[in-house]
């Protein structure tokens, strides 16, 4: 699933190819993923314009217009963006299709039809309709700190929980508490200053050299446990057995040895 990692490496891929150029045409494939907005508006909202800039916040990509319309885009559980000119090119599962006057298309693909597309007259009233928490880069320590110790929930529960921190699932916490040597299913509140002071910096860290990275397992370093993501491979660091466990209804991997 898409997460914050993610979401930033389509922002850039979005930039990248996809900026200034003048929409031509619109497809809307699976009208369910539009969530406030029907085919037809989405299509007169987006013809003739262009994508101005965008922003990641949490796992949601915002793509400003050139007037004030915000294209909001979320990548549910195998949702990705695919830039391309020949039509062959396209991906499997398109559900929106967005072609520029350039000849080139950007396609949205979503197999499992899990995400959302959106359009938004500007930021403040997209975010007016989600409870969502800081964004897990931008957060400060202070109220990382308050939102951990005031959970009565798990660990890695408190880190997926988007209403409190923006941007973290399943993988990336499994990755985060691995690096930070703290078990899934401890409790947030039981947490000492320590770690979560060592959590917090493990966090960042994590989010930040996975962007880096291109949020690409194969990129990651030995020291990752994200591309041992089964329990017939070995802890990169002590070499024992790593578990997977349900916790809060997400199967997670992680060291019963080094985690605790
Ligand atoms: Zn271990």
């Amino acid at each position: 699933m898409p997460e914050l990692p993610d979401v930033q490496v389509f922002k850039q891929y979005l930039d990248a190819t996809s900026l200034h150029q003048k929409i031509k045409e619109v497809q809307v494939q699976a009208p369910e993923i539009l969530k406030g907005v029907t085919a037809s508006k989405l299509k007169e909202a987006l013809s003739g314009h262009a994508f101005e800039s965008s922003r990641r916040y949490g796992k949601y990509l915002l793509v400003q217009l050139d007037y004030a319309a915000v294209l909001v885009l979320h990548f549910g559980m195998t949702g990705f963006l695919k830039y391309f000119k020949d039509m062959e090119k396209k991906p499997g599962h398109q559900q929106l299709l967005i072609s520029f006057s350039s000849g080139y298309h950007l396609a949205y693909d979503c197999q499992r039809k899990l995400g959302e597309v959106g359009l938004y007259e500007d930021e403040g009233s997209f975010f007016a309709t989600k409870k969502l928490g800081k964004d897990a880069l931008d957060i400060d320590f202070n109220s990382f700190k308050d939102i951990l110790s005031a959970s009565r929930a798990s660990v890695k529960s408190a880190l997926t929980n988007q209403d409190a921190i923006a941007g973290i699932g399943n993988i990336y916490s499994d990755e985060i508490l691995f690096q930070g040597r703290i078990h899934p299913k401890k409790k947030a509140r039981r947490l000492d200053d320590n770690a979560l002071r060592r959590l917090f910096e493990v966090m960042k860290e994590v989010l930040a050299e996975s962007i880096e990275w291109r949020a690409d397992p194969d990129n990651f370093p030995d020291s990752y446990a994200l591309p041992h993501r089964r329990t017939d491979r070995e802890c990169p660091r002590c070499g024992g057995k790593m578990k997977a466990e349900k916790v809060s209804g997400r199967t997670s991997y992680f060291c019963p040895q080094c985690q605790n």
